[in-house]
């Protein structure tokens, strides 16, 4: 169930079966010349609609946070970036206020790539208060999978371009993106270099990417983020601490 559709009565009522919810967490940022910048919002989005159907039953659908940290593509046009620093802190203070509202065990459905140290720190702060915390970060989490499906993954690339075209061929256009690569170690960072690591905004084939490849990408991924949601529950209920 969507959080924005309770009443506070309804809410309340919930709470007695359901004590486990679910924060989309996006990004406003460059994706190339062909998906758009709200693209690592959608996608957890349109996670979250598929896992409604299913968990719908069990699982609180907290409204998204939208905006979240990219140093790396800050340099271009139409990223909204937020540091580190305070997106670590207002994401805690959100999972706090959940916690503080009875809510035992959260996931971080997490949709860009900029997030991640900062939502290590929040689940280990979490965890700190009570909660059992699952991190997902779609495409790190099923990249050995994904790559069965779609060859040349990457920021804009052919998995993120074809879970777009899945849910709205209108929201991106491959034919203006082809096969970026590039060679140089992400590992090293200097004043907007990733300018230089995402040449054009985007990495891998965004070419090649399917409104097809996308939903065979979501049917498979469903099963895997279910399955992880699973096993938060059998350590929440049964007590493997
Ligand atoms: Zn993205």
């Amino acid at each position: 169930m969507y959080m924005m559709d309770l009443t506070a009565s309804k809410f309340k009522e919930i709470k007695s079966s359901v004590d486990t919810v679910l924060l989309p967490i996006g990004m406003i940022e460059m994706h190339g010349p062909h998906c758009s910048l709200g693209t690592d919002v959608w996608i957890p989005r349109e996670f979250v609609r598929r896992l409604d159907q299913r968990i719908g039953d069990r699982v609180l659908m907290a409204p998204e946070v939208a905006y979240g940290h990219s140093w790396g593509l800050a340099p271009f046009e139409g990223t909204i970036d937020i540091s580190a620093e305070a997106f670590s802190q207002y994401v805690y203070e959100i999972g706090k206020e959940f916690h503080r509202n009875g809510f035992e065990q959260i996931v971080l459905f997490n949709g860009h790539g900029g997030n991640i140290p900062s939502l290590t720190t929040v689940a280990e702060k979490l965890a700190d208060l009570g909660m059992k915390v699952l991190t997902i970060n779609w495409w790190v989490d099923y990249r050995e999978q994904i790559l069965e499906i779609t060859k040349g993954p990457g920021h804009g690339g052919e998995d993120e371009t074809s879970l777009i075209l899945a849910i709205d061929e209108k929201l991106a256009d491959p034919s203006l993106a082809g096969d970026h690569q590039v060679n140089m170690n992400p590992k090293i960072k200097y004043e907007k270099s990733g300018k230089v690591l995402f040449k054009d905004g985007y990495l891998g084939n965004a070419g090649a990417a399917t409104a097809e490849k996308g939903e065979r990408l979501y049917e498979m991924m469903l099963e895997l983020v279910l399955s992880d949601i699973e096993d938060l529950w059998r350590v929440a209920y049964e007590s493997v601490n």
